[in-house]
C-alpha cells in the first residue's frame, strides 16, 4: 500500500468524497493518505469510504436519476452541460495537470494531454447527447415498430489509477449523456483529479447527486459497489483478475457490465516498415505513463533480416531515456507506488534468471528523490515468446523484442498470449498490412501507425483476457443504454 490509514493531519490536504453535490468525509471517519510518487510523502488525505457510504450514495444517486431536474431533461439539454463541463476542464486545465502529474507521479507534460482529452471526452459526448437513436424496423401491415435508447438507470463505475482524469472522462461522459446517474469508485492510489472533477460537473450544472464519487479501498468500497442491489449497470477498468469479481457480481444481480482489463499488446515490423517512422512510436508506446497503460506496446514483434537493425538502434534509443519526478518532465516519470516497483523489477529478476538478454537500460535522474517509486527504462531480446516477460503484463517502462521468420509466424506469436486489446502493423505492403491486421484477435489494430489518428472518437476494448464491450466513440453510448423495442398496431 502507498499509504497508511491515519487520524486527521494538519499538513495535509483534505480531500472528501463527493456525494449529492458536496464534498463530505465517509461516515467511519477515517482517512488514507495519498502519496506523490515523486517523492513518496503524503501531500493530501481522502476518506476511507465504507459500504453505508456505497448506500448512501446509491440511494441518492436513485432519487436524483427519478427527478425531474435529470429525467425529464432532453437530449440536447443534458448534452449541453457536458459542453459547459468541457469548457470548464479547459479553463482549469493547469491545475488539473498539476494535480494529476503530482498524484500519479507521471510528467506533467502528458498529464497535460490527459486534461485535454478530458475535455475532448465531455465535447464529443455532449455532441453526441442528442444524435444517438434507434431505427424503425419493417413488421406487419399494420403495425409500426421502433427501438429507443432509454438509459440503464444508476451505473456503477470502478476505474483505476493510471489514467484517473481521461477514465472518469470517457465513463462520465457517455454515461450521463445517456441520462443515467452514477456513483464511482476511483483507485485509492490516484483520485484527485476525479474528486476535482465532480466539483466542475456540478459547476457546469450537473443536478446534485447524478454524478457522485466514493474513494477508498477496492474490496471495500469497490466490492460494496459492485455488489449493490441499486445499481443498474456496471463498467469496470483494471486488472483482469479483480475483473473476474466485477463480472460475478453482476451476474449475481442479472445486470450486464463493461471489462475493460489488461494487455500484451503486440507490434509487429516486417522487413520493408519504414523504421524511421516506426521506432520512434515503437519506443514512446512502452515508456508512456512509464509503461502503465492498459494499451501499452508491451511487445515488438521483429521480422529476421531486419532484427540486428532495429535491436541496433533501439538500444540507443533506450539508452538515452531518463526517469525522474513528474515536475521535470522527462521521458518518465516514477510508477505509481512501491508494490508496482516491486512487481516490475520482479520481472526484471525473473527475465535474468532465465538468460533473457538485456539489450539496453535507461537512467534514473541524479537528483531524483530517493524514497520516490523509480524505475529505469528496459528493453530485452530475444525473449522467447512463451516467457513470462512475452506473457504478462509488466505495466512497466519494460519492452520484450521478439524475432519471428515470417508472416504466419508473427501472427501465431502476436495471437499467442491471453490478451487482445491493441496491435500494430508496419509494413510498406498495403496488402500484407490488412491480411495480417484482419488475422489477429484484438480490439484495436493500427497499420503503420500505433496510437494514433484519433482519439475519443475510437471504439476501445479488448477480447479475451482484455475484457469485453467498448467505451469510447458511439460504442460506448451504446453500451451506456437499453434498448426498447416499441411495437404499434395502427390497423
Ligand atoms: P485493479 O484491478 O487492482 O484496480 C482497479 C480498481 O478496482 C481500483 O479502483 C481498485 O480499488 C478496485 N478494486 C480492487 N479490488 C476490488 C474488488 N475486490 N472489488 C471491486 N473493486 C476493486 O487494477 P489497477 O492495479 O488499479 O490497474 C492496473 C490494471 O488495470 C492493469 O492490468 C491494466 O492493464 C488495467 N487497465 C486497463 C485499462 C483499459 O482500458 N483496458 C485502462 C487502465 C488500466
Amino acid at each position: 500500500m502507498t499509504f497508511k490509514t491515519r487520524e486527521g493531519d494538519t499538513h495535509l490536504t483534505a480531500y472528501g468524497a463527493y456525494v449529492n453535490g458536496t464534498m463530505c468525509a465517509g461516515s467511519s471517519g477515517e482517512v488514507l493518505e495519498v502519496l506523490s510518487p515523486s517523492d513518496g510523502k503524503a501531500f493530501a488525505t481522502i476518506p476511507r469510504c465504507t459500504g453505508a457510504d456505497v448506500g448512501r450514495a446509491v440511494k441518492v444517486a436513485r432519487q436524483a436519476y427519478q427527478a425531474d431536474s435529470w429525467a425529464a431533461l432532453t437530449a440536447a439539454e443534458r448534452g449541453r452541460m457536458l459542453l459547459r463541463l468541457a469548457d470548464l476542464i479547459r479553463d482549469y486545465h493547469e491545475e488539473l495537470a498539476a494535480l494529476e502529474a503530482r498524484d500519479t507521479g507521471k510528467p506533467v507534460s502528458q498529464a497535460r494531454a490527459d486534461a485535454a482529452a478530458a475535455a475532448r471526452y465531455f465535447e464529443f459526448y455532449g455532441g453526441g447527447a442528442d444524435k444517438i437513436g434507434g431505427e424503425t424496423i419493417p413488421a406487419a401491415n399494420g403495425f409500426l415498430a421502433v427501438t429507443l435508447r432509454e438509459p440503464h438507470g444508476v451505473v456503477g463505475a470502478v476505474i483505476p489509477w493510471n489514467y484517473p482524469l481521461q477514465i472518469f472522462s470517457r465513463v462520465a461522459g457517455a454515461a450521463l449523456a445517456m441520462g443515467n446517474a452514477l456513483v464511482i469508485k476511483p483507485a485509492e492510489h490516484a483520485c484527485l483529479s476525479v474528486l476535482r472533477l465532480a466539483e466542475l460537473a456540478t459547476e457546469a450544472g450537473i443536478p446534485d447527486g447524478i454524478l457522485n464519487v466514493v474513494t477508498g479501498f477496492g474490496d471495500e468500497v469497490g466490492a460494496a459497489l459492485a455488489h449493490h442491489p441499486g445499481i443498474d449497470f456496471l463498467t469496470f477498468t483494471g486488472s483482469p483478475q479483480v475483473g473476474t469479481l466485477i463480472q460475478a457480481a453482476a451476474a449475481r444481480n442479472h445486470i450486464g457490465c463493461t471489462l475493460e482489463l489488461g494487455g500484451k499488446s503486440p507490434q509487429i515490423l516486417f522487413e520493408d516498415a519504414d523504421l524511421d517512422q516506426a521506432l520512434p512510436v515503437v519506443r514512446n508506446a512502452i515508456i508512456q505513463n512509464g509503461g502503465q497503460t492498459c494499451s501499452a506496446g508491451s511487445r515488438v514483434l521483429v521480422h529476421q533480416p531486419i532484427y540486428d537493425e532495429v535491436v541496433e538502434r533501439l538500444r540507443n534509443k533506450f539508452r538515452a531515456l531518463v526517469t525522474g519526478p513528474h515536475d521535470k518532465d522527462l521521458d518518465i516519470g516514477p510508477l505509481i507506488n512501491a508494490a508496482q516497483a516491486r512487481r516490475v523489477s520482479a520481472f526484471c529478476e525473473r527475465a535474468k534468471s532465465e538468460g533473457i538478454p538485456l539489450i539496453a537500460e535507461g537512467s534514473i535522474a541524479p537528483d531524483a528523490p530517493k524514497d520516490g517509486f523509480y524505475t529505469t527504462a528496459k528493453i530485452y531480446g530475444p525473449v522467447p515468446p512463451n516467457s513470462a516477460l512475452a506473457q504478462e503484463e509488466v505495466f512497466g517502462p519494460v519492452l520484450a523484442v521478439i524475432p519471428f521468420r515470417d508472416e504466419a509466424e508473427a501472427v501465431h506469436i502476436a495471437n499467442d498470449t491471453p490478451y487482445g486489446l491493441v496491435a500494430g502493423v508496419w509494413t510498406r505492403d498495403g496488402a500484407r498490412g490488412l491480411r495480417v491486421a484482419r488475422q489477429i484477435r484484438s480490439g484495436q489494430v493500427f497499420i503503420n501507425a500505433y496510437g494514433a489518428g484519433g482519439g475519443v472518437e475510437l471504439p476501445f476494448g479488448g477480447v479475451k483476457k482484455s475484457g469485453h464491450g467498448r467505451e469510447k466513440g458511439f460504442e460506448a453510448l451504446r453500451e451506456f443504454s437499453v434498448l426498447k423495442t416499441l411495437i404499434i398496431n395502427h390497423g
